[in-house]
């Protein structure tokens, strides 16, 4: 994972003439009270608003910390540096009433919000904390259901373009809880059944307290409404440099080279030639500029030596009489990798049981129509035909074999992890997801890293998956698998009727820009983001180039309106609308933008 080369994004705040409380660093602490299910606070886990959070900040690629507070006492030195200078642009309070803040604790927030500027946006009724009402200009009431819409009441840069009903693009809920709050110095910028429900309060030139009302169980469902949260990291830093994924399609495909298919009775098909692989996929993709993720299998079961062998070099007639030819199929793989349609991925080691042995087996060398005919062999990371989870030092020694004999065959490293038959196992030392996450892997169903891993759902998609804030995780038709192919093979390209006019990305550009590096210099002095890609997880934007947002505050673009913007060093726009795209060039390392 070394640096190759560090891009640059620069605001040279100082040749503006503005002090250096004005330009906030980009990092949000994001401030939650019992909700990391985790006490090692490394997964994910349970959905709810702060997995949601996890989610959307990873996928937008806004860097965050997160203080606990059922762990944590509040400290001064959690939002300064060494110098005293603010650490965060913004504080995302998400620390419902269960979290009480001490006198100490208050005085905490109250310093970093009025002397050190750090901005505070507020979620839904977590807000009660008397320090936290205060600072948002607005007095707690209470809680009940009702099921008006939030809608917008005036123009606001938070909801500017969001359409008057902010309850929109998202599922049809009236059974929700309405927060009702009194206004004490904010101003309303959106009303739902007449209170107030999204204010914002000015605490300075620089900084403001926002507020987005609503039920938390629900509200990160509407798009507008996840949005506005986005708009509203940027008013509270003053600018944002973001990914969205609007048309977006991540389309995979499980299964190639598992043993199901020569095995498994329900599950019997001949395994994909190269001719089928050219005609029905690679061609098809080429037509549609798109990328296909493949999460593949590189270790076979050999009855013969009872041990696991390379999956691509078979070639046999299987005991159904069919001939299986897996040399055909990695030929029509290298077909598409070469032809830049196909993306190499990990479905694991083998697909199978670990113990093929022990009772009710053994698997090995038992007859069709007895326990081969069981699905419980074919799952790896849980053990289903026993009912029991995989101990962890296996499952890390299968990811680890998966990598190096995908690495083998292929010379491409997997970043995207999954199960085969979706068998997971879930407790803590065993959890699958940590330890693909410490294995290396960038995703599964969720963001997968070195600092945390989000326990997405098995078959993928967040609830949001399809929207400007995820992309699409798209299983490929016919059946988001080989063998879908086998039976329907003109079943695949209709894919790209069903969605016409969308993108088509790899999963690895995905995870690149869920683990890219977005840092700050620290303040006072020119302001500075450097966007930084490792050449393991950020590899496709290495390769590929990247893209993200550039977005701006109106009271900060009005301080920079006619620079011009330099990216990578280079000259480019002038600061004039609040959004604006900053392209880089292939290249891992750093790269940067400046506004001169
Ligand atoms: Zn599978």
């Amino acid at each position: 994972m070394k640096i190759l080369r560090t891009l640059t994004l620069c605001l040279c705040l100082s040749a503006l003439g503005a002090s250096a409380q004005s330009f906030k660093p980009y990092r949000v602490l994001l401030v939650i009270s019992s909700q990391w299910k985790d006490p090692a606070s490394f997964l994910v886990t349970g959905g709810g608003e702060f997995q949601t959070l996890v989610t959307m900040f990873k996928s937008w690629g806004v860097p965050f910390d997160i203080l606990r507070l059922d762990q944590v006492v509040l400290d001064p030195g959690q939002f300064a540096d060494f110098h005293g200078n603010p650490r965060y642009g913004a504080i995302l309070w998400d620390a419902g009433s269960d979290a009480h803040l001490s006198a100490d604790g208050s005085a905490v927030i109250r310093e970093a919000v009025e002397e050190k500027h750090i901005s505070l946006i507020a979620l839904g009724d977590h807000m009660q904390q008397p320090e936290i009402q205060r600072l948002l200009g607005l007095r707690y009431l209470s809680t009940h259901m009702h099921s008006a819409h939030a809608t917008v009441t005036g123009e606001s840069f938070v909801l500017r373009g969001l359409g008057p009903d902010l309850h929109t693009k998202g599922p049809e809920l009236t059974a929700k809880q309405r927060v009702q709050v009194e206004v004490a110095g904010a101003t309303v910028l959106a009303t739902a059944g007449g209170m107030p429900q999204v204010t914002e309060r000015d605490l300075g030139s620089d900084t403001r307290a926002l507020w987005i009302g609503g039920d938390t169980d629900q509200m990160l469902l509407y798009q507008p409404v996840r949005s506005a949260l986005r708009r509203a990291v940027t008013e509270a830093i003053g600018y944002s440099l973001v990914k969205t994924w609007t048309n977006k399609i991540v389309l995979t495909m499980d299964d190639m080279g598992n043993a199901q298919n020569a095995w498994l009775e329900h599950w019997h098909y001949p395994a994909l030639s190269q001719e089928q692989i050219r005609q029905y996929m690679i061609e098809p993709l080429k037509r549609h500029h798109a990328v296909l993720s493949l999460n593949i299998v590189p270790g076979f079961v050999d009855s013969a030596q009872r041990r696991i062998v390379p999956t691509w070099r078979q070639q046999f007639t299987d005991e159904f009489g069919v001939k299986q030819d897996y040399v055909s199929t990695k030929n029509g793989l290298d077909e598409g990798i070469a032809e830049g349609v196909f993306e190499i991925e990990s479905h694991g080691w083998t697909h199978m049981q670990p113990d093929l042995s022990s009772p009710p087996g053994p698997w090995w060398n038992a007859p069709l129509y007895d326990e081969r005919a069981e699905v419980g062999w074919y799952r790896e990371f849980y053990d289903v035909r026993r009912d029991r989870e995989i101990p962890a030092a296996e499952q890390k020694f299968r990811m680890r074999q998966s990598r190096e004999w995908i690495q083998a065959e292929f010379g491409i490293e997997p970043l995207e992890f999954s199960t085969g038959g979706n068998g997971v196992s879930r407790s803590w030392a065993n959890n699958t997801w940590r330890i693909a996450a410490e294995a290396g892997y960038g995703y599964y169903g969720g963001y997968l890293g070195k600092d945390l891993a989000v326990e997405g759902r098995a078959d993928s998609n967040a609830d949001f998956g399809g929207s400007d804030d995820v992309p699409l995780l798209l299983p490929a038709l016919p059946d988001g698998h080989d063998r879908g192919v086998v039976h329907n093979p003109e079943g695949f390209a209709k894919v790209f009727d069903l969605y016409p006019d969308r993108d088509f990305i790899g999963m690895d550009e995905y995870i690149g820009y869920q683990h890219a590096v977005i840092e700050t210099a620290p303040a006072p002095g020119p302001f500075k983001i450097s966007v930084t890609y490792d050449s393991h997880y950020c590899r496709a934007l290495a390769a590929k180039g990247s893209e993200w947002n550039l977005e701006l505050s109106d009271w900060l673009r009005s301080r920079v309106q006619g620079r011009r913007i330099k990216i990578d060093g280079k000259d480019g726009q002038t600061v004039g609308r609040e959004s604006s795209v900053a392209h880089f060039a292939p290249g891992a390392g750093t790269h940067t933008i400046e506004i001169h």
